[in-house]
């Protein structure tokens, strides 16, 4: 089969793999649909994670079942399926708790920028649509794998409430899909904070009601003006930089919560600050897994579009170049299709 290997940082091929094969009886195969670029490949593809030696990459996918293991019982071949870019089996305490991203059990489902992919804890991991999509479908189905359900988490942690005001640190996929999960969650102003004619354009499309271009004390000013001089209800750091951090810790109100998802890099937070700041912080990998019921049934109602985050599609073979657009902001995000 087909596959994309990391050589090293900024070295991206497509390689042909012996297929995965069932390995453990809760283990599923799936023929990949569509797969994706994330913006956390990109810190591999930077150098900013090294690179030792040649790796299987990708962690989102959406496929049929091929093949399932002896104990598999929730997902058979022919179904169209989405899991989680970390998979649980969804029965220990922690995944009870909503929180399968740090199951007990968890297991790293890589590779996934691929034909086929081995998908482990199946039944935990992956979740069935009702109906074989329609290919209009396929994109937003295939952000629920990471970036929808990431966003969704932001807007989960920060406590966005029915008339809030949220504010949205990054514009990139998953700060868009965090704008989508604000106006679900009923925020009545979402602030979203982007320099990008585009991104801006589609945060609006998706529901933002303010854009603030502005960066440091000036954005936090900014945000500070649209508040009435006390901050937002909620906000979602979605880019994990100390200035991104420092721009969401400001931004909030007293009593405030602040949701991040953005993988911190080198960020460090003050602890009298936050003390006497009361905001509250919850963050971490987002378990998407908790929310793939709700997010297919409102993607399948078409009551959210968050595959207009693609603005690439390309062939497996051009992985590379999805990469590169990414890498040099030419792209929001890049869908592959096998
Ligand atoms: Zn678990």
């Amino acid at each position: 089969m087909r596959a994309t290997i990391i050589h090293a940082p900024g070295d991206i091929r497509v390689e042909d793999r012996p297929e995965p094969k069932i390995t453990a009886p809760t283990d599923a195969v799936i023929r990949t649909v569509a797969t994706c670029v994330c913006g956390s490949d990109l810190w591999n593809y930077r150098g900013i994670n090294p690179v030792t030696k040649p790796e299987p990459i990708g962690h989102e996918y959406v496929g049929i079942v091929e093949e399932v293991g002896d104990d598999v019982t929730h997902v058979k071949p022919g179904q169209f399926v989405i899991g989680s870019f970390i998979a649980s089996d969804n029965t220990c305490p922690n995944c009870r708790a909503g929180y399968q991203t740090n199951c007990l059990h968890r297991d790293f489902p890589n590779g996934c920028q691929a034909e086929y992919i081995r998908i482990p804890l199946a039944d935990g991991t992956l979740v069935a649509t009702p109906d074989q999509p329609s290919e209009d479908l396929i994109p937003s189905l295939l952000t629920l794998s990471d970036v929808m359900g990431t966003g969704w988490y932001a807007a989960r942690a920060a406590e966005v409430k029915p008339g809030a005001t949220a504010v949205v640190v990054g514009d990139g996929a998953v700060g868009l899909s965090g704008v989508i999960a604000a106006k679900e969650l009923g925020a009545e102003r979402i602030i979203a904070m982007s320099r990008h004619e585009s991104r801006q354009k589609l945060a609006l499309e998706f529901g933002a009601t303010d854009i603030v271009a502005e960066r440091g004390e000036d954005g936090v000013a900014r945000v500070k003006e649209l508040t009435n001089g006390v901050g937002a209800d909620s906000v979602l750091e979605c880019v994990g930089t100390p200035q991104s951090m420092h721009q969401a810790l400001q931004s909030t109100r007293p009593g405030g919560n602040v949701g991040f998802v953005g993988v911190p890099h080198d960020v460090q937070i003050d602890g009298q600050e936050l003390f006497f700041s009361h905001v509250g912080l919850r963050g971490g990998p987002a378990p998407v897994r908790a929310y793939l019921p709700d997010l297919i049934n409102r993607v399948f109602e078409g009551r959210i579009d968050p595959g207009k985050v693609f603005d690439l599609t390309l062939p497996l073979d051009e992985v590379a170049e999805g990469y590169k657009a990414m890498d040099e902001r030419r792209a929001i995000k890049a869908l592959l299709r096998p």
